[in-house]
């Protein structure tokens, strides 16, 4: 098949008649599947099942018998070191919560708007807040900023991360910004994972604004779908405090995607002195989080290496659905010079590019054949892509079968949309 750009009107309108009709045969078929959300698949929840079972009432407790009473405020000492290590930061300063990180997330960007951080005027007292947003990014993080109503400015990504030389000119000079939401190993959806130098470039920041911050979403820490390659991620909070930019960073991080997604536990790393500003405003909000099921996940992970060996089952189920992706995406359109899309070394997502102005259409053209997608757009600030062409793809929850077939009626469906595409740029 000749690439689509390469052809004339009456090429692409015979192309077109054909990919209609296999487009019709899969409407045909009344398929209802979903790959709209990561959320990890029902083999995956078994592997952590177990977690459950550690800790019960046979449980010999001992000094651990306070852990069912109320208090320990940032979290069990176990706890705290576990985070630690995933985060390779020292466990003073951790604070384990309860089952979320997102929610974490919202509660710093709820107190630096009621309250402010160390003592510095409450957001709601400003007349603009600005947040920088990397794109494509977390829908769910531009969900918050929205929610309390900050302005979101788009900053473009490589494959080394997000635009430097702009993060830097904003932060910079601009007091009204912030914050920059990231996520830096095998970011959602891009899978992209910061290299030293822009995890360095961000420890020497020179805010304009004292309360700057950056919100350091580490959900894909353990999330490697190979032995080799892997990524590996500058410990941001050190190279923040070498550069003498201690209290720079909020680090979060959850075990959602590493047990049971709603029924894991969550942390947040920083800066002592911003540790207990937190917990200062914690105190007023809560008594102390679950331990026990931080005590669960302790004991489940208790045996020397069983964390990495429990993420290689993971990732031992997630491989062949990435693969599968990867196949089907390859076979039916590398050819064609219409779209392009990363090939993950880890986290949850595979993002696509189709032809600009295209996304929108693929993804209700997928809905009407029943196959949902994140909606185009999401991956960006207020919903809205600039180029209406990025579409992130979860791989994970579909089984295999109908994964394949997924993807294949997704690629009729970016087939279909830009040929009439080409076809009206060429009318
Ligand atoms: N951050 C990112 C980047 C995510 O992709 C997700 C889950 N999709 C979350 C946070 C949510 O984490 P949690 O379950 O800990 O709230």
């Amino acid at each position: 098949m000749k690439k689509y750009t390469k052809l004339n009107h009456e090429e692409l309108m015979s192309v077109h008649a054909q990919v209609s009709k296999e487009y019709e045969r899969m409407k045909a078929l009344n398929v209802n599947l979903n790959m709209a959300r990561g959320k990890p698949d029902f083999e995956q929840i078994h592997l952590s099942l177990g977690v459950l079972d550690t800790v019960d009432s046979h449980y010999p407790f001992g000094d651990k018998i306070n852990y069912c009473n109320y208090g320990i405020l940032d979290g069990i000492d176990e706890a705290k070191q576990f985070f630690a290590n995933i985060l390779e930061t020292s466990p003073d300063q951790v604070i384990v919560y309860g089952n979320s990180s997102l929610t974490i997330m919202f509660d710093q960007i709820s107190r630096g708007y009621t309250h402010g951080y160390l003592g510095n005027k409450p957001w709601c007292q400003l007349d603009k807040i600005k947040f920088l947003c990397p794109v494509p990014g977390y829908d769910r993080h531009f969900a918050i900023t929205e929610h309390f109503g900050f302005e979101m400015i788009n900053i473009p990504m490589d494959e080394n991360g997000p635009d430097m030389d702009l993060v830097e000119e904003y932060v910079n000079n601009d007091e009204s910004v912030k914050g920059i939401w990231c996520v830096p190993q095998y970011s959602n959806p891009t899978g992209v994972t910061y290299s030293d130098e822009v995890v360095q470039r961000f420890a020497h920041l020179k805010p304009a604004a004292k309360d700057f911050r950056i919100f350091w979403d580490n959900a894909y820490v353990l999330h490697h779908l190979h032995t080799s390659p892997r990524a590996h991620v500058m410990d941001i909070l050190k190279a923040c405090k070498d550069a003498g930019n201690p209290n720079l960073v909020f680090e979060f991080c959850s075990t959602s995607k590493v047990t049971l997604p709603g029924a894991g536990v969550a942390a947040l790393a920083t800066s002592l002195e911003n540790k207990a500003d937190i917990l200062k405003h914690m105190s007023i909000q809560c008594i102390g989080h679950d331990k026990i099921n931080q005590l669960r996940h302790i004991e489940f992970f208790k045996r020397p290496n069983s964390l990495n060996k429990h993420m290689e089952k993971q990732a031992r189920l997630l491989r062949p659905k990435f693969d599968t992706v990867s196949i089907v995406l390859s076979h039916e359109l590398s050819r064609l010079n219409i779209a392009t899309w990363t090939k993950p070394l880890g986290g949850y997502f595979v993002s696509f590019n189709a032809m600009e102005g295209c996304a929108k259409e693929i993804v209700k053209r997928c809905q009407e054949a029943g196959v949902t997608l994140t909606s185009a757009g999401a991956t960006y600030p207020y919903g809205k892509d600039p180029h209406d062409s990025n579409i992130r793809l979860a791989p994970s929850y579909l089984p295999l079968d109908d994964l394949q077939l997924a993807t294949e009626i997704f690629t009729i469906c970016v087939k279909l949309v830009s040929l009439e595409k080409l076809m009206e740029q060429k009318a």
